[in-house]
Order: structure tokens, then sequence, then C-alpha cells
């Protein structure tokens, strides 16, 4: 064991160096979490950064930072402005969480995130790659991390078998990220690592020639660096459907109901959903006293999440006058022109869109 230990710690050292070098030529170095990276700028970025690609998050980053500069005002407004702001950027749960995580900063910590490790850990949506990636790129501390970007690399340079969604496999990578942290610019090295998931050791055809880690890469010997890391086992994604009511009302006006706080979409605006055998009229007379007119199915659209796929069957039809149904917290008629802020989910917003230029 302790040759294996010795052997490690030499191997660290050398990749360490490797990938510094690497990076003060060819890292990102101008992100806009980077200027200043503050502990709250780190975070809003690594969540945002969960799922999605650089240039898709540099304008929502932006966008959040000019309406929500610091903790205090993340935590101060209604979490519907959250998901606005959030609205295309997909997974949800992450706003929410932000904003969760938010309030617990203010009221527990004077919404300065605290030293502990464990105590940014315990906070909603963060784990424990976000956690270190938070102390190291923000306050120069040494913690290791695991993003997709850092799995992909690690498992191809030391030749990981197995999806690191398994435990097994994830604590093997966790040990060779920790092995590998150095002491001296940790947070170099881990922006390093990051960068050169991205923009090197990419998903399909990784630019191995361009590689600090070419010459001892496991995966590039066997000439097999897009097995690595192993997929998710399959399993057939179950096809969920759902019929969608566009109403809108003679002033253009389309009603909208919030989702429920948890699930897809939660708290987000959507139009009323029904069975896609119900009766649309009849769902409407019973549920919002309204008479419907001009009721015509729009064609299907299918939605992807990650566990399953969601078939959206829109109807459109225009609701009659002395319209029953009032505005209360959780439904509304929308006016989209208005600058209302609402969460809206891709595929409503693109719906929505439809009713502008049919
Ligand atoms: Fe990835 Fe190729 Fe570098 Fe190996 S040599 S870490 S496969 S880019």
């Amino acid at each position: 064991m302790a040759g294996l230990s010795a052997q490690r710690d030499a191997a660290a050292a050398d990749v360490a160096a490797r990938v510094l070098e690497w990076f003060d030529v060819h890292g990102r170095h101008d992100l806009p979490w980077q200027r200043p990276a503050t502990p709250y700028r780190v975070w809003v970025s690594e969540v945002m950064l969960q799922q999605t690609q650089v240039t898709t998050v540099i304008p929502y980053f932006e966008r959040f930072m000019a309406r929500f500069p610091d903790v205090h005002a993340l935590a101060s407004v209604d979490v519907d402005e959250v998901l606005h702001l959030w609205s295309g950027l997909g997974y949800y749960a992450r706003a929410r969480n932000l904003h969760r995580a938010a309030q617990r900063l203010v009221e527990d910590h004077g919404g300065e995130f605290p030293a502990d490790i464990d105590a940014v850990e315990s906070l909603p949506g963060i784990g424990r790659s976000t956690a270190g990636a938070i102390l190291s790129l923000s306050r120069g501390e040494r913690h290791p991390i695991l993003d997709g970007n850092v799995k992909r690399v690690l498992a191809r340079y030391h030749g990981i078998d197995g999806w690191p969604g398994r435990t097994a496999v994830a604590r093997e990578l966790w040990a060779w990220s920790e092995a590998h942290t150095p002491d001296t610019r940790p947070d170099a090295f881990n922006q390093a690592m990051m960068d050169l998931g991205a923009t090197v050791c990419l998903r399909r055809r990784p630019l191995c020639g361009a590689c600090p880690l070419a010459a001892d890469c496991h995966a590039r010997a066997a000439g097999t660096p897009e097995a690595f890391p192993g997929r998710r086992p399959k399993r057939d994604k179950p096809v969920r459907a759902t019929r969608m009511l566009l109403i809108t009302r003679n002033d253009g006006r389309v009603l909208l109901q919030r989702r429920p706080p948890t699930g897809i979409w939660g708290g987000l605006w959507c139009p009323p959903e029904c069975d896609v055998d119900a009766d649309p009229a009849a769902e409407a007379s019973r549920r919002f006293g309204l008479t419907l007119y001009g009721v015509h199915e729009w064609r299907p659209l299918r939605h992807v999440f990650t566990h399953f796929a969601l078939d959206i069957h829109p109807v459109r039809a225009d609701a009659g006058p002395g319209t029953a149904v009032m505005d209360d917290a959780d439904l509304v008629w929308y006016n989209a022109g208005s600058g209302d802020a609402r969460g809206l989910a891709a595929p409503v917003a693109r719906l929505l869109k439809g009713l502008e230029d049919p």
C-alpha cells in the first residue's frame, strides 16, 4: 500500500505541474465569474454550469448578476423573479435551490459563505464538487472537485472503467482528484482541469495532440478515449403525454397557471393542463367557468427530460366574453408584451411565441 501511495504521490505531482503549465498558456482566464471571483459569483456560475455549456451560461450569468449582484439581493426577491431569469436554462430545481440557499446564507451566516466546507455542502443544491469549487476558486483553498469535465479527464487518463454514477467508480475518481490537487495554486489547478475537459479532452474526438497528459494517458494509449467514462446503463425513457390549453382573451392575454413547487418545472407558469383524452371545452367550463370558441389542435411537440419524454398536445381556443376566471396567486391572464416577469419553461415560451405569430 505504501508503494502504491508513493507512486500515486509522484504521479500526482507530475500531473499537477503539467496541467498548470498548460493552463498558464491555454486556460480560460477571462470568464465573467472570474472577474472578480467572489464566492457568490463562483457559486452562481457553478450551478448554472451544471448540465449547461459555458457559451449558453454567459448571457444568463450577466443578466443574473445585473439583477442580483449579491446574496442579499437574491435572497430578498420572490422565487418567481429568479425563475423568470432562469427561463430557458432548464433544470429549474437549480434556480429554486439557489434562492433557498441564498435565504439560508442570509439567515444563518450573515450573507457570507461559511469557512467550513461541510457547512457549504449542507446548503440546498450544493454537492461536494460545487462546494469545493466555490471555496477553492474564490478563496484559493485546497479542495478537490469532480464535475463532468474533471471526471472525463481523470477516467481517461487513468483508464477507470464504469459509469461514474456508481459509488465504486466515483470513489476512485475522487481519490485521484484528491491526489492530484496540489497544495500550491489549487484554485488554478481546478480551473485548469475544468478547462482541459471543456476545450481539449472533449466528449467526442478529444484533441489529444494538444493535451499535457497525452504522453502517459491510458485511454489515448489504448486508442479508446471515447469509451471513458463508462455510460449510464441504458433504460428506455418512458413517454408521458399532456394536453395544454392555450386559451386567450379578446385583449390577447393568455391563461397561465402556476405549477406546484416540486416536480417538473416546479413553480414555473404553464397553460392549464389536462388529460390528452379530456374534452378541452368541458375542462375549461368546469375548472374556470369559461366558454371556449374556435377550439383547434396544434401539432404536438416533444420535450425530453433526463428521465422521460413529454409529448405536449396543445389546444388553441378563444375565451368568450364575460370570462369568469379571475387572477389569483396561481392563475393569471398573462400579457407577454408587458414585461411581466414570470418563469416559463422553454417549450411553454415557444408555444406562447406561436400565439404571437401563428
Ligand atoms: Fe483526454 Fe486525450 Fe488528454 Fe487523454 S490524452 S486526457 S484522452 S485529451
